[in-house]
């Protein structure tokens, strides 16, 4: 299970925003170059501790930039109807994150476009104040840092319309395949080959520029490449995984009757159940209704001495929307449940009623088994 590595920042506009502690290291630089690098050499003759407040000011424009652009994609998908679950800072920026595919060309196009539209408005307004700043003869740090980010946010605009799925641009261009071609596999595919190709390209580009003795430039390219390259792949491969589960019901891929435990009984007891059926996951049912799991971590997590008479009631962690599914669901969802929770299992609830358990393992067992039997719906080509 992947450990959440990512904190929570603000909340805006509703949206959580948690970064990734990789992010913090890209703050760092993004100070020390500003204030090393990029203000001494743009205004010159300004005292040292100038430039490194213009430095913190700086990042601190370009990263509120970022969370604007984020929060853009967000909101117009909110009121589209995706479910956005919150937006994470990572070392290359941000993402948002989709409870699902977009279910229409449109939707897809209108979310994808409104980051880089955000931060073409936020590039012209920095302008004009940095451009009204200058009129009234205003200090020179200000407007400088105001230019940068002007021309910092024009760059991340420009950035994102590479047609290079999953960035904005390649999502753009999967949209207009989609509505082109009527099938959004096909159009993820034909997006995700020409994201691998543009990925390549800023590879060698990048290899070819630290040969020229661009090492800095080039280093961001090859980087920047390998990401483009890795996110495509990935994004491929999870919506061809959700396509393949989207029409099969939890109900159909679930445990049906799992052992269960009793509130009342001991972790003694949880114990012998673990190792009677080879489980480390029991739902904790009473009456037939879930109340809840129990499973290794919450063992492991008591003191050894006081571990075997605790009842199980206070151990155990209690049902939450994150941890259950309903049968109805479609086998995808539970995918993405998971994939979006670090969770295993999920337990199988209607009406508070305890239907089964549906594992991880499971649902990869049957993608195995329909891509290794080729029953991969085949992506429909263009009309
Ligand atoms: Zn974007």
């Amino acid at each position: 299970m992947a450990k959440d590595r990512r904190i929570p920042l603000v909340t805006l506009l509703g949206f959580q925003i948690r970064f990734d502690l990789t992010w913090l290291i890209l703050v760092a630089l993004v100070v020390w170059s500003l204030s090393a690098g990029y203000f001494p050499a743009s205004y010159a003759d300004l005292p040292t501790s100038t430039y490194v407040w213009m430095g913190i000011v700086g990042a601190i424009g370009l990263f509120a930039s970022i969370v604007l652009h984020e929060v853009a994609h967000s909101w117009v998908g909110r009121r589209l109807g995706m479910q956005i679950h919150g937006i994470t800072l990572f070392v290359f920026g941000g993402a948002a994150e989709l409870a699902d595919e977009p279910k229409s060309a449109r939707t897809e196009f209108l979310m994808a476009a409104a980051g880089p539209l955000a931060s073409i408005l936020l590039a012209i307004l920095f302008q004009l104040l940095a451009m009204a700043l200058e009129g009234i003869q205003g200090p020179t740090p200000i407007s400088g840092v105001l230019h940068y980010l002007a021309g910092i946010n024009l760059i991340l605009a420009v950035f994102n319309l590479l047609p290079a799925f999953p960035l904005d641009g390649g999502r753009i261009l999967r949209a207009a395949l989609w509505a082109w071609g009527g099938s959004m596999v096909w159009a993820t595919r034909v997006a995700a080959a020409i994201g691998g190709i543009i990925g390549l390209g800023l590879i060698v580009l990048g290899i070819v520029s630290v040969i020229g003795g661009n090492v800095v430039g080039g280093m961001w390219s090859f980087l920047i490449g390998l990401f483009i390259r890795s996110a495509a792949s990935a994004s491929q491969q999870q919506m061809v995984a959700r396509h393949m589960l989207q029409d099969i019901s939890v109900a159909r891929l679930m445990v049906r009757e799992p052992v269960t435990v009793a509130p009342d009984a001991t972790v003694a007891r949880a114990v012998e159940l673990f190792l009677a059926n080879n489980l480390k996951f029991l739902p904790v049912v009473a009456g037939g209704r879930a109340l809840g799991h129990v499973g290794l971590k919450e063992v492991k997590a008591l003191p050894s001495a006081e571990r075997m008479a605790r009842p199980i009631r206070e151990v155990m962690t209690p049902l939450a929307p994150d941890s259950s599914i309903s049968p109805r669901a479609d086998a995808a969802a539970a995918l993405a449940q998971m994939q979006r929770t670090g969770l295993t299992r999920l337990l199988v609830v209607e009406d508070g009623r305890l239907a089964g358990v549906i594992c991880l393992k499971d649902l990869l067992d049957q993608l195995t088994l329909r891509s290794e039997l080729d029953l991969n719906p085949e992506p429909a080509r263009p009309r």
